[in-house]
């Protein structure tokens, strides 16, 4: 008897009527002979709603109660899903994070799980049951606090758990037939990937595409945990994110040269103007952003004025961390010695991502040409050995995927991308 573990997203079990279709999924994965465990979001967009809720009464509501209230989300739905599946004749139990064992650090908001102690999740299995679980939520080693994963954890505790219950499969049910080569609702003709591998599903992940998250997909790869996407509202074969290709029928997927093409406009680009040209500078500010807890993503520097000695240097943040950033350079601007920043958001970024990249010359000249035919204006490069992105103005982000999507033959025939939920997830 094999063992699947499978995520539900928030658009799956939005309403009662989703409930019901997801539990009728769940049963028929157990008739086939399967352990079932479910790992559900929260309905909709009630995290949304909840964290409206909490900055209501408080602008910057505490960590440890903002994830106390955060964590209901879930409850409710896997209270909801265990006494639909019930009422099919089949036996269910609902477990929180914290009794399915899902042990975390104690950083509130987004914490990291370290351990996975699923003894309750076993019992409940062995006696026939299927076991529902509250994604997105722990229990902190330390504190024993109650914790939360960050936004989209789900997919993260269905992996972790997958991965501790040594399951077969981890499936990731959302709103989308799988991972496309561009976002559908960008590109009408973006077209399903079969297979990728972890590498570029998590560049692709970290480049902006929302259908899995990167730390979903690091915990995947490191416990080689294959993850099947799906839509719980078809019943269309989906996509294989694992590290060897699969075979489908008779034919062996192959590794395509080009993943896809994502793109994001959630960042934002600081400019540090004035910066003297001289050995500790890019060290004094980038300690700076890190010290205030701040990832940044790309970096450049200008060559200097010969007359001046001074230089420009921009990277890129999430734009929720802007302020932050603008804070802590102006608090050290003597001790930096820079003129002034400048602050944009106005930004997005476009990355083409795939293996095939590292053995095929030209793939970054048939880019820029994809770019600059399409009249988008570049401003910021960065390169990994499977990846390549751009900065550019954020009203050119759709009309560059589009071209740079069809310059790389990826178009499909057929408008076959369809979002049935709405939120992505
Ligand atoms: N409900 C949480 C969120 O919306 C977790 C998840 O959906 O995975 O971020
Ligand atoms: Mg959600």
């Amino acid at each position: 008897m094999g063992l699947v573990v499978q995520k539900y997203g928030g658009s799956s079990v939005a309403d009662a009527e989703g409930i019901k279709r997801v539990a009728k999924r769940i049963v028929e994965a157990k008739k086939n002979g399967n352990q079932v465990v479910a790992v559900v979001s929260a309905m909709g967009d009630t995290t949304d709603e909840l964290i409206d809720l909490a900055e209501q009464v408080s602008p910057m509501p505490a960590g440890r109660e903002l994830d106390m209230l955060l964590t209901a989300g879930e409850r409710i739905s896997m209270a909801l899903l265990a006494m639909a599946i019930k009422n099919l004749g089949h036996e269910a139990q609902s477990f929180t994070g914290s009794q399915a064992g899902v042990i975390t650090d104690s950083v509130h908001n987004k914490a990291r799980i370290i351990d996975v102690t699923p003894g309750r999740i076993r019992t409940a299995l062995d006696e026939g049951n299927i076991a529902i679980v509250a994604g997105f939520q722990g229990v902190s080693q330390d504190t024993k606090d109650i914790t939360t994963l960050g936004r989209g954890g789900s997919d993260t505790t269905a992996v972790a758990l997958a991965a501790a219950l040594d399951a077969e499969v981890c499936e990731i049910y959302t709103d989308v037939d799988g991972v496309f080569t561009a976002d559908p609702r960008v590109v009408k003709k973006a077209r399903k990937i079969d297979w990728i591998s972890f590498e570029d599903m998590l560049e692709l992940a970290s480049s902006g595409s929302k259908v899995l998250l990167h730390r979903c997909v690091e915990y995947a790869r490191r416990y080689n945990i294959p993850i099947h996407v799906r839509s719980s509202f078809s019943s269309l074969p989906g996509t294989w994110v694992s590290s060897e290709p699969i075979e489908q029928g008779d034919k062996q997927v192959e590794q395509a040269i080009i993943s896809g093409v994502a793109h994001d406009t959630s960042e934002a680009k600081i400019t540090v103007v004035g910066v003297p040209d001289k050995p500790g500078e890019a060290a004094s500010i980038f300690r700076t952003i890190a010290d205030a807890e701040i990832n940044i993503d790309m970096v450049v520097q200008n060559v200097s004025a010969a007359s001046t000695g001074l230089t420009d240097i921009s990277f890129t943040l999430p734009k929720t961390d802007g302020r932050k950033a603008i804070d802590a350079l102006e608090k050290n601007k003597d001790r930096i010695g820079f003129d002034s920043l400048r602050y944009d958001d106005q930004i997005g970024k476009i990355s083409l991502v795939g293996a095939g990249m590292k053995t095929n010359p030209g793939v970054t000249a048939d880019f820029f040409t994809a770019l600059s035919e399409a009249g988008v204006n570049i401003e910021l490069i960065s390169t990994s050995e499977i990846r390549i992105s751009v900065v550019t103005r954020a009203d050119d982000v759709p009309e560059a995927v589009r071209a740079v999507h069809t310059a790389f033959g990826l178009d499909s025939e057929t408008d076959e991308a369809v979002v049935y939920g709405g939120t992505g997830r």
